[in-house]
């Protein structure tokens, strides 16, 4: 059986998986994220420690936060960009993974990844064109067209954009770029400094879902203008208890007035836009499926 490590990269812990061409998650490991060098000691450890017990593996997928260089014809491809995360900007990922384990590695975004996840075992099996969005300590999105990530001169940053504003709302927004763009105002953070707690803490009917509900509502909207998916889904800490699904869904409605009129969007929207298939493990199995197709 052909064996692929994966390695989700995330800002405050890693975590390690091996899995199998069909899917099958057969180990994995978490690690926390330090500075570089440290931090990759002991993801290499981890990965020895998976040959070990189950064989060796062939390929390595990798899903990173971002910023990250994609452009293969780009001097800094598979570098780490201008990430709030100091010790990482610029640092050399790609060029880690293939320099110590020399074998084939596919690299892209977290959320890219997931998408990829989703698209292979996930709830977004049979669709060409996908879209995962995250709504976490950051929202981001991985686009799939017709199976193929958009890349373009980087990677899209879907959560950036700047939205219309809740009625009655003014607070100021988090991001430390843009203020009050979609990350700003309704990823975690925003819900933490405007009610105290996260949004899976508050009661059904806490204000504080219409609200993420109307700025989710126009972030999906966009995205199916723009890219016109087969599936959106949906994962990250702020969507785990499924309360946003359907405010979300009806404000899409809403906000298109029927100018998207395909059944899709008018008739089945609770199938257009879902949770992921995979839960939380959407983001390694991700990894494992870049890496499956990689040859040896
Ligand atoms: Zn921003």
């Amino acid at each position: 059986m052909r064996l692929i490590a994966g390695i989700e990269l995330g800002g405050t812990k890693i975590v390690c998986g091996l899995g199998t061409a069909g899917g099958e998650l057969v180990d994995r490991a978490r690690i926390d994220t330090r500075r570089p060098a440290e931090t990759l000691d002991d993801v290499d450890a981890a990965l020895r420690q998976f040959g070990d017990a189950h064989g060796a593996f062939s390929t390595i997928g990798i899903g990173t936060f971002g910023p990250v260089h994609l452009d293969p014809e780009s001097p800094d491809y598979g570098h780490i960009g201008m990430t709030p995360k100091v010790p990482w900007r610029g640092f050399d990922l790609l060029g880690h993974f293939t320099d110590r384990w020399k074998m084939p590695v596919a690299l892209d975004t977290d959320v890219t990844a997931a998408a990829f996840g989703e698209a292979r075992w996930g709830a977004a099996v049979g669709a060409a064109s996908v879209v995962y969005i995250t709504v976490g300590t950051g929202i981001g999105a991985g686009v799939l067209i017709d199976g193929t990530p958009v890349h373009g001169f980087m990677h899209p940053e879907v959560g950036h954009v700047r939205l219309p504003r809740a009625p009655g709302d003014d607070y100021p927004g988090a991001c430390p770029y843009h203020g009050d763009c979609a990350e700003g105002m309704a990823a975690g953070p925003s819900i933490m400094a405007r009610w105290g707690a996260p949004l899976s803490d508050l009661p059904d009917d806490h204000p504080a879902y219409v609200q993420t509900a109307h700025y989710l509502a126009h972030l999906v909207t966009i995205v199916l203008l723009f890219y016109a998916p087969q599936k959106v889904v949906m994962g990250g800490g702020v969507m785990t208890n499924g309360r946003l699904f359907g405010p979300v869904r009806r404000g899409v409605r809403e906000l298109l007035q029927g100018y998207l009129a395909v059944p899709r969007v008018e008739e089945h929207i609770d199938t257009l836009i879902v949770a992921p298939g995979l839960g939380n493990d959407a983001g390694i199995l991700g990894c494992v499926a870049m890496a499956a197709d990689l040859r040896s």
